[in-house]
């Protein structure tokens, strides 16, 4: 390993924060199945439900309304799943339309691609330059074809923009569809309040703001029609089945109270520390692009193309050097295929395969990006003068 380590890749996961460590390394050995009605399972019962809560009120929502599930993945997957779902608890009436955009995570455009399989008509909004979803041609889908749910992410995990959430669900509402919003990458960073946005479900995920793996929890507005995703037993309300992951749910209703003690303060600090790193490529680096929206992105995202620099060879070089990124994103890597966001905000494929994401997180500081500014221009300059493609300024002759 190199002599320094830095991780800028807290939209991939997040490290656990010292008060989630300690209450989950408190609660290790408590086993009792929350369902027991002896003492084992009260203590587990009393633990889940005060997490819950916390959870709730830090969303603005009821404790009654929130379902944990094995990963944001999961609760994604279980709304749009609400179109296939044939049992007794089947929605009467379910229109058969899903719209969703283009840049959403592959949890929710691989489900959706899955139910057009299976007979679900599924639109796919266009977003322009910046990320942001055409609401122009939201609202015509939603005139012209009747719509049973409207996903868009609240933020997008790899190039950070922020959706306009209270005006898609008053348009998704206004046309008697429901509104899911997957809030994964926006919890904790931005203020989540259901009733401001308007949603009738919303997906958060634990790793992404300093809690564990495998927790997730969906927020299901009251009478709002649900169908289990997974079936068998009667947790969470008949909602998910599966004992509770005790330890999950504590350690994610412990990181919601850090993100609400530390989240207004920490987002400026971020912010901070994101615009002198802009500004320090920008004046370092020829032609470094800047991918998203300027101002209405998440604070610690950073997604620059250095054309002429592959992707992979400016991660592998960072790397190298004890600095953490990313290329588009982390279910993308692995695979040679330029990211369907940029792709899908008209970045052409060359720009979109030399480009790196750094996402900040609470334990970077000043000194972090100060080293980032001082290795990162050699580390394209050396990756653009192997490249016999990359001509300054001008044509890339594309050596793909
Ligand atoms: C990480 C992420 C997910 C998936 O959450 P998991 O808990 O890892 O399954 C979904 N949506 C977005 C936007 C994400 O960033």
């Amino acid at each position: 390993m190199a002599a320094r380590q830095i991780y800028f890749d807290n939209n991939a996961t997040t490290p656990l924060h010292p008060e989630v460590r300690k209450e989950m390394v408190a609660a290790m050995d408590m086993y009792g199945n929350p369902s027991s009605m002896h003492a084992y399972g009260r203590e587990a019962r009393a633990n889940v439900e005060d997490a819950r809560k916390r959870v709730a009120r830090f969303m603005g929502a009821d404790e009654s309304e929130i379902v944990f599930t094995g990963s944001g993945s999961e609760a994604n997957n279980t709304v749009l799943s609400l179109f296939v779902c044939h049992t007794t608890q089947c929605i009467p009436g379910m229109r058969q339309t899903i719209v969703t955009s283009k840049i959403e995570h592959p949890c929710v455009l691989e489900t959706s691609d899955c139910l057009k399989h299976r007979g679900v008509d599924v639109k796919y909004l266009e977003v322009d330059g910046y990320g942001k979803v055409d609401l122009g041609q939201l609202e015509e889908t939603l005139k012209s074809t009747s719509v049973g749910l409207v996903s868009v992410m609240m933020a997008n995990n790899e190039i950070g923009t922020l959706q306009d959430i209270p005006v898609i669900s008053r348009l998704a509402h206004k046309y008697g569809a429901l509104m899911h919003t997957d809030a994964v990458q926006a919890f904790g960073k931005v203020p989540v309040n259901v009733d401001d946005l308007g949603v009738d479900f919303l997906t958060v995920s634990g790793h992404k703001i300093y809690g564990p793996k495998g927790i997730g929890a969906l927020y299901v507005r009251k009478g709002i029609p649900y169908c289990p995703f997974i079936r068998g037993g009667h947790q969470e309300r008949g909602r998910r089945a599966g004992t509770e992951n005790t330890l999950g749910i504590m350690g994610l209703g412990m990181a919601v109270d850090m993100r609400a003690a530390e989240m207004a303060a920490e987002e400026v600090r971020l912010q901070g520390l994101r615009d002198i790193l802009k500004k320090g490529i920008g004046e370092r680096i020829d032609e470094a692009l800047f991918n998203g929206h300027p101002t209405d992105s998440l604070a610690n995202t950073l997604n620059v193309s250095f054309p002429g620099a592959e992707g992979e060879a400016i991660l592998l070089y960072l790397d190298l050097a004890g600095i953490a990124v990313s290329t588009g994103s982390a279910c993308a890597s692995g695979s040679l295929d330029p990211s369907h966001v940029l792709l899908a905000t008209g970045v052409d494929a060359e720009r979109a395969h030399g480009s790196i994401r750094i996402s900040l997180g609470r334990e970077n500081t000043l000194d972090d990006v100060e080293y980032m500014l001082e290795v990162l221009p050699g580390v394209i300059n050396r990756i653009r003068n192997m490249s016999t493609a990359y001509i300054k300024g001008g044509v890339h002759a594309s050596a793909r």
